[in-house]
């Protein structure tokens, strides 16, 4: 398994070398060469399994140049009860009959985004070992409100990693923005910026496909990496949870094997449903992707309508997390929707912008 460019299918690279670098020199984001697949079988097996183990099996499917001692390694640090307030690390609730909800808030910072970022740097710092680079990694993470407190979590004191978070002044809500600037540890720094999100994550984009910063960076010893859903390593880790919870599902006898499910995703960046996305498509029985919005309603319309357009009022909401006009990860979704046709995401995220 190797690791391709939505923006030129000539760029081939090891997961590691996906997850250190976090997004590709020509702008484009790294996208698995193959959906890998699993058997119903499969699914039934790790319904036995521990939170950890479902994770090692998911993983050994994406990051095929990773030793399994490595995986284990990431994934035993991550999904314990020293940073989960569960055993079970991801919870599945019975709302009422027929609908369930997956808690994904047992996590050190209360948002789903701990799921796959307390294990990122578990990841990135195995592959630059694996790389055998020699230089300290700095994360930029441009943030909504959850992910900037969760990287930084993830982060904190974190040896040869820096972090900066950029977060909009006016966009997250007091409780975040606590969270972020009381952040401890001696490798972190929070920056707010004028603007929105999207002034953030593209700000943050046009900093790491700058070779003039990657140069000066470069001159003294250091490398940049992203934290955001743009990383493999933090979507890789989000579609263990699909994966989990249906064979959960499964073994509780709530489903029989084979029985398709739908599933509803709050959807700011694209990030969590991309990876149902992926769950899908690796095999777990899947009806639909239901993707819910806010007032910032541009993913619901383009779904519907095939348009994509940012030109509207950006509304800030109670659910900052998902105040964003601009979703990365649809890119992702296109590609593979395209046929891996990278000469026509060129053209259409060029037009975007
Ligand atoms: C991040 C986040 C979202 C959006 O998830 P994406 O992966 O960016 O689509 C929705 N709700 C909450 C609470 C979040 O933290």
């Amino acid at each position: 398994m190797f690791y391709k460019s939505t923006r030129n299918s000539e760029v081939k690279v090891s997961s590691a070398q996906a997850i250190a670098q976090g997004i590709s020199e020509d702008g484009g984001l790294f996208v698995p060469s193959e959906i890998p697949a699993i058997t119903l079988d499969d699914i039934k097996a790790l319904g036995e399994k521990s939170y950890a183990e479902r994770a090692l099996f998911v993983f050994s499917k994406y990051l095929t140049d990773f030793t399994e001692a490595e995986i284990r390694y990431c994934v035993e640090g991550a999904y314990n009860t020293k940073n989960f307030d569960t055993d079970n690390i991801a919870e599945l609730a019975h709302l009422f009959d027929g609908t369930y909800m997956l808690e994904l808030w047992h996590g050190p910072t209360c948002a789903f985004k701990d799921m796959a970022l307390q294990i990122l740097p578990y990841l990135l710092t195995t592959s630059i070992k694996k790389l055998g680079v020699d230089k300290k990694v700095v994360i930029l993470v441009a943030t909504s409100g959850d992910t900037g407190k969760a990287a930084l979590e993830g982060f904190k004191d974190v040896k040869g990693t820096e972090i900066l978070v950029f977060y909009p002044e006016d966009g997250v809500s007091a409780m975040q923005k606590k969270q972020m600037t009381t952040q401890e540890g001696g490798n972190v720094g929070v920056c707010a910026i004028k603007g929105n999100f999207d002034d953030a994550q593209t700000g943050v984009k046009t900093i790491f496909t700058s070779k003039e910063t990657a140069d000066k960076l470069a001159e003294n010893g250091m490398m940049f990496s992203s934290a955001n859903s743009i990383n493999w390593g933090r979507l890789a880790p989000q579609i263990i949870y699909y994966v989990s919870t249906y064979a959960q599902l499964v073994a509780d006898g709530e489903i029989e094997l084979g029985d398709k499910i739908n599933i509803v995703v709050p959807t700011g960046n694209f990030g969590n449903i991309l990876a149902g996305y992926y769950a899908k498509h690796m095999g777990v029985p899947v009806n639909k992707l239901i993707c819910a919005s806010n007032a910032n309603n541009v993913l619901t319309d383009f779904i519907k309508t095939g348009v994509y357009d940012r030109n509207r009022p950006f509304h800030t909401t109670i659910s900052p997390s998902m105040d964003i006009l601009i979703s990365s990860n649809l890119e992702r979704l296109l590609y593979h929707l395209s046929g891996s046709d990278d000469a026509q995401i060129r053209e259409w995220f060029g037009s975007l912008s």
